[in-house]
């Protein structure tokens, strides 16, 4: 399916064409959806200067103003929720009600910050002299640029641009150059309601690193917020410090998902498919590793199995359809590689395993390994598609210890009914967001990230508007005469 409508870039309030385009691709289909001006160096310039100029003006809007901005471009995105979620489909390929929900998740984020542009609040502080006063005041960063992937197109964008601009923060954007469309859809909703021009432009473009070098390069960005994947993170890391920017980092993550004999099993499986299939297991969060206690390992398996057996592949557009395509070629090689790994090193396949017969579109099926041990790539790369690896244990001590053996610390899960269990495993998992009987802790008002490598820095909740906000303190002097 085309896309006819066009899709310029939105480069400071002004949406630019160029005769350089790229491709979009459908990956349920492998067609071209519609083609995208290819930004460059000199784009990206642009996108900066447009930022500078409105900067002082935009940090000093009322607070009321930016939140009634936010608020208003919720309400459109959930107003247009069926055209959205079809361009998510067609450009990223999960399933129509995932792209829904996706849409959902990501105006929330417009609304919270809404809300919490209003609060940013300052201290008072005792001074030790009689003479003087301390206050506290916080200011927004600055210009700001986002760099972000093509797993949750629209949601990972706002839960930057939200409380960036809630804080008073202009935000270039570079999205993945997979999934464009939706971010130009959100600079369009922007553009209704009335956000003053400069203060976001969707920059999109085939060379990530050669744009993101003009951003790290420029002085006058003071901060980068990254979602994608910590070799990139690292990279960018690295390139933020000769101009000492501000960083927000959300990356990779293995996510252990542990289940122990004294869970319920029912709900332990049902919550498996959704911290497991979402999105095709293409997520941050997305559960890598299934712990289950050897008393109920048989039981658990066979319920997984037939659950995700049950699954319907294909185009996501498609009523009753549950697993899309993956996003590109290189992402099915990557999990049959990993099931291949595991199988030549003694995994048992218990479900699928084998590409789909589909002739068109990057499809794999739910597959589910059991007999993996900690040698299988699957238990410590993020497979990032949807395969399900299953490991026995048999003692508390003995889980947490495996469950923290890796380099990244995003999400975990652990079902059990023990509720002492439950704050240990909660004092001792290395991870930022713990799904305790939870499969889907993802929220706006709770403050996602990771620890280790998974990343730095929180979104949403009250913490995620410090990442754009700078304290000062005012040292008054002169009080008392
Ligand atoms: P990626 O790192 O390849 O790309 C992310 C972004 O960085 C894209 O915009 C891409 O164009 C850009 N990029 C790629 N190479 C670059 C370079 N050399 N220099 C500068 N920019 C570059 O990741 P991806 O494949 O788009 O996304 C998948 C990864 O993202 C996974 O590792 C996943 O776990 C992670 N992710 C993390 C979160 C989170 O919140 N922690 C959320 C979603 C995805």
């Amino acid at each position: 399916m085309a896309i006819s409508e066009n899709y310029p870039l939105f480069i400071g309030g002004d949406w630019i064409d160029k005769k350089e385009k790229f491709d979009v691709i459908n990956p349920a289909t492998e067609e071209v959806i519609v083609q995208v001006p290819n930004a460059g160096p000199e784009e990206m310039k642009q996108a900066i200067e447009a930022a500078v100029r409105v900067q002082p003006e935009w940090a000093d809007t009322v607070a009321s103003e930016r939140a009634r901005i936010l608020a208003d471009a919720a309400k459109l995105m959930r107003e247009r929720i069926e055209k959205l979620a079809e361009i998510m489909t067609i450009e990223e390929g999960k399933p129509l009600a995932e792209s829904r929900g996706e849409i959902g998740y990501a105006a929330s984020f417009l609304e919270w910050f809404a809300e919490e542009a209003k609060r940013i609040y300052g201290d008072t502080i005792p001074s030790n002299s009689k003479d003087k006063r301390i206050l506290v005041i916080k200011r927004p960063v600055g210009v700001t640029a986002a760099i972000t992937p093509w797993n949750f197109p629209a949601a990972m964008i706002t839960r930057k641009i939200a409380p960036a601009f809630a804080a008073g923060c202009t935000m270039i954007v570079k999205p993945s150059e997979l999934t464009p469309l939706s971010a130009l859809e959100i600079a369009k909703i922007f553009e209704e309601v009335g956000l003053p021009k400069g203060v976001l432009s969707i920059v999109a473009g085939t060379e990530p690193a050669a744009l993101t070098r003009v951003l790290m390069d420029d002085v006058r960005v003071r901060k980068i917020s990254f979602t994608g994947s910590t070799p990139v993170g690292k990279l960018l890391m690295k390139q933020a410090a000769d101009t000492m920017k501000r960083v927000s980092f959300e990356l990779g993550g293995h996510a252990p998902f542990i289940v122990f004999q004294d869970a319920d099993l029912d709900e332990a499986v049902s919550h498996a498919v959704l911290a497991k299939m979402r999105g095709m297991g293409e997520a941050c969060v997305a559960a890598n590793r299934f712990y289950v206690q050897e008393e109920v390992l048989e039981s658990f398996t066979e319920k997984l199995a037939s659950r995700l057996q049950a699954m319907k592949v294909g185009n996501g557009l498609q009523e009753g359809v549950s697993v899309g395509p993956l996003i590109e070629p290189a992402a099915v090689q990557k999990v049959e590689d990993h099931v291949q790994d595991a199988v030549a090193k003694g995994a048992k396949l218990v479900l699928g395993g084998e590409r789909s017969g589909q002739n068109k579109g990057y499809y794999y099926p739910p597959t589910l390994l059991t007999n993996v041990n900690e040698d299988m790539k699957v238990t410590f790369e993020e497979t990032f598609g949807p395969v399900a690896a299953i490991l026995p244990f048999s003692t508390e001590e003995e889980v947490i210890q495996k469950a923290n053996n890796t380099r990244y610390g995003l999400a975990a899960y652990f079902f059990t009914r023990d509720v002492g269990r439950l704050f240990r495993l909660a004092d001792r998992l290395e991870y930022g967001i713990l799904g305790a009987n939870d499969g889907l802790p993802s929220t706006a008002q709770a403050p996602f990230g990771g620890i280790k490598e998974s990343g730095l820095g929180r979104e949403g909740s009250k913490y995620g508007i410090e990442e754009y906000l700078d304290i000062k303190y005012i040292s008054i002097g002169g009080i008392s005469r």
